[in-house]
């Protein structure tokens, strides 16, 4: 079959040819339809620190994916051939402290495919059934190709109540933009999302923000201070960005009080001053991680089916999976916010 690979350290993927995964007796055997490219996958593809300590080549790239089962091992039940599904990546061990207690999103021997076993970027790909998604009739192709990342938008957006209050959104990237329309939809009173690149900040507008900002402006924060009573910042901020810049403003931003969910990850230790951010302000800060499993894809299922959600405008890029280079371009220079590879 077909398969994205990093073959040894360095930049770039290989096409090549690589065996069929043979099925285990747990296992649904998936025909990858569609893929979702993500920042994890350039970062892979770059090759930069990050990749080098945490990437083990040989490895079938990619994480974001729907398609159809095609065969299932001798042990599933839940499955058959022709169910269309998605899954969740992070295969949890099942059996450590964080397991058992309701908490498999930070199992401390989580695998994820893609990155420690070879993953979505192919024509076929095997996961356990406890990790298989069935797609409801209604769902759109493309956007169960993205439920992990809307599932990282959804789990930050739920991680605190946001209905009547005012929420403000760093980083308009694919998942910040997912969490502008969650946001709205759950009866955020008002909010606005802080971005550099236009083109995102006009998306934000589209997906039903009050107001965007661009941070690089001078004075923009007393503009958004305007948008809260008395002045006093945002009920909630959700930080996307992972920019230090941008988890800086984050806590600017936050009134007293007020909640903070940090979902973007800052690729070194940044400088905060914790008295003035966290303590003095009596701030909640909640780190996001991954997606409940799997109360993430319920909710997911029912934003979309329920509430209408339209994902589709945040899809910018759509190639076919053996014109991959370009679909990294596109991501590499900023021009694209979500990129499908159609594997069909
Ligand atoms: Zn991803
Ligand atoms: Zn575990």
């Amino acid at each position: 079959m077909p398969a994205l690979t990093k073959q040894a350290p360095g930049p770039g993927f290989t096409l090549q040819e690589v065996p069929i995964p043979a099925v285990g007796k747990s296992d649904v055997l998936i025909r990858i339809l569609k893929s979702g490219v993500c920042g994890t996958d350039v970062h892979i593809y770059s090759w930069d620190e990050w990749a080098a300590n945490r990437i083990r080549p040989p490895l079938v790239i990619g994480h974001e994916f729907m398609g159809m089962v095609e065969k299932v091992g001798d042990a599933v039940d839940a499955f058959r051939p022709g169910d269309l599904v998605s899954g969740e990546g992070h295969i949890a061990c099942g059996t450590c402290y964080f397991c058992r207690t309701g908490q498999a999103h930070i199992c401390r021997e989580v695998r994820i495919i893609g990155v420690d076993r070879d993953g979505c970027f192919a024509r076929y790909m095997t996961l356990p059934q406890s990790n298989v998604w069935k797609l409801k009739p209604g769902i759109p192709h493309d956007v169960a190709a993205i439920f992990d990342p809307y599932g990282n938008a959804m789990h930050t957006v739920m991680a605190q109540p946001v209905a009547g209050r005012t929420v403000a959104i760093i980083g308009a990237g694919a998942i910040g933009l997912m969490a502008c329309k969650i946001a709205v939809a759950a009866g955020a009173l008002t909010v606005v999302a802080v971005e550099p690149t236009p083109h995102k900040r006009s998306l934000a507008l589209a997906c039903g923000v009050h107001a965007v900002y661009d941070p690089t402006i001078p004075g923009w924060q007393e503009q958004f201070l305007k948008h809260t009573p008395d002045c006093v910042g945002a009920d909630v901020v959700l930080e996307m960005s992972g920019s230090p810049s941008g988890i800086r403003n984050a806590f600017e931003l936050v009134r007293p009080g007020g909640d903070v969910a940090l979902l973007g990850i800052p690729s070194a230790d940044i400088g905060l001053n914790l008295s003035r951010a966290i303590i003095f302000k009596a701030v909640t800060v909640r780190g996001i991680n991954g997606r409940l499993m799997f109360q993430t894809w319920y909710q997911c299922e029912r934003f979309l089916l329920d509430h209408k959600l339209d994902l589709s405008p945040l899809i910018t890029h759509r190639f076919p999976y053996h014109a991959f280079r370009e679909a990294f371009d596109v991501l590499r220079n900023g021009e694209a916010v979500k990129v499908i590879l159609d594997w069909e």
